[in-house]
């Protein structure tokens, strides 16, 4: 057991704090907010100086920590453009890895993942986009919901339905690649969300939209599991926007209070005010523990959902708890300063990739499988 990072993730830590520091300032950071631009020159920096690097999972779990910890649409908008690029790594053939995954690496392009339908984002297994195979294409037809990087991507991992469920809902989906630029396929930019205003969000309408039959990723009708195997992976990194977005509230508190003690008063840091400072740095701590362990079980291959869930859900719930606190601890100053962004970022945290009850029902239901086969 060893809770030092090795040298080059120390270094890759160092590397996005001082890029943070110096390209995510506050005042830039509320106008993206406001304006919910999305960030490209900070994105295409982020991977033109390597802070951005895919190559090693460690090193993109505490970038995205510390981007987080600056600003979270940001830092998320930086770090986001290969967001199911993990489907293809695993299930792809070698042809759509050469095909898509190069320049996704590179910053060059950006991709989306594409599951969620109006018609409500948990019950993945509920999608009524179909897919019918016609000679050596498919022809898609339906929508997606809420898809990040949904209006710029150059092509999105999109989870279909290629033929009726056989009495089990999760049978007949499959996973295709989709370009953006295929005629019949409409995206709408969404705005007005409550947080991550810097990241971008549309709705994709697919009407009669012809794809290769080439760009099916893995067997057809295996699309549920790569999906959840998936989110698996993904669930550690929201875990990591949530740590980085936790930290910087408590950032904020200390210097706000530090400040009260340089200027003489320190009596309105009240015991109460204390307590919340050990209880958020507390939590923040245990949700690196949490997450770090997820990831370290992950990183070599043998996932763990049950602890990658405790992750995802723990470290979001300390996002907003700390973000909550914050605004209660800075008073005036928290409500018309960055920690207002911070709160409503955190909301996001327990939303995406799974609700922190569906993350609970998972954890749940893994121990109860467990017991019940007297593990
Ligand atoms: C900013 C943003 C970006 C997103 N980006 C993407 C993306 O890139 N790709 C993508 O596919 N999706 C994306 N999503 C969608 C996201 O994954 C869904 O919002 C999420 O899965 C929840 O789905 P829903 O919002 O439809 O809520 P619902 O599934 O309708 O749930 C509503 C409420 O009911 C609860 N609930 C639902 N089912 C159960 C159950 N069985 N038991 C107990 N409680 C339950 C939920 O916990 C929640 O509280 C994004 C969402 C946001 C907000």
């Amino acid at each position: 057991m060893d809770f030092d990072f090795p040298e080059d993730i120390v270094i890759a830590r160092q590397k996005a704090s001082d890029f943070a520091k110096k390209e995510i300032k506050p005042e830039d950071a509320r106008v993206y907010d406001k304006q919910e631009k999305f960030p490209d020159d900070l994105r295409k920096k982020a991977f033109e100086l390597g802070i951005v690097d895919y190559t090693n999972p460690w090193s993109m779990l505490v970038t995205i920590e510390e981007l987080c910890r600056a600003d979270a649409g940001m830092g998320i908008a930086a770090t986001v453009s290969l967001f199911g690029a993990e489907v293809i790594m695993l299930f792809g053939s070698d042809e759509q890895k050469q095909k898509y995954l190069g320049s996704v690496q590179t910053g060059k392009k950006i991709m989306g993942l594409a599951v969620t339908e109006s018609g409500g984002g948990s019950d993945v297994a509920g999608i009524k986009t179909t897919a019918k195979r016609e000679g050596d294409k498919f022809i898609v037809n339906g929508s997606k919901m809420f898809i990040t990087n949904g209006s710029i991507a150059d092509f999105f991992v999109m989870l279909v339905r290629t033929s009726s469920p056989d009495g089990k809902r999760h049978h007949g989906l499959s996973t295709i690649v989709v370009e953006a630029d295929l005629p019949g396929f409409t995206k709408n930019k969404l705005s007005g969300k409550l947080g991550v205003r810097a990241t971008n969000t549309a709705e994709l309408i697919l009407s009669n939209v012809e794809v290769p039959a080439g760009n099916l990723i893995g067997e057809e009708g295996k699309g549920f599991y790569y999906i959840m195997t998936f989110f698996n992976i993904s669930r550690a990194y929201v875990a990591a926007q949530a740590i980085g977005i936790a930290q910087g509230a408590l950032d904020r508190i200390l210097s706000h209070l530090g400040n009260l003690a340089k200027s003489g008063r320190s009596e309105e840091i009240t015991e109460e005010i204390q307590f919340l400072v050990a209880d958020i740095a507390t939590r923040v701590e245990a949700s690196r523990l949490l997450t770090y362990k997820a990831a370290s079980f992950l990183f070599q291959f043998k996932p763990n959902p049950t602890l990658t869930s405790m992750a995802k859900a723990y470290a979001s719930e300390t996002a907003v708890f700390a973000t909550e606190k914050a605004l209660e601890i800075t008073g005036v100053s928290g409500i018309t300063g960055d920690l207002e962004r911070f709160f409503r970022d955190a909301k996001i945290m327990e939303i995406w990739e799974g609700t922190s009850e569906i993350e609970k029902l998972i954890i749940s239901r893994n121990l109860l499988k467990e017991a019940s086969e007297g593990n």
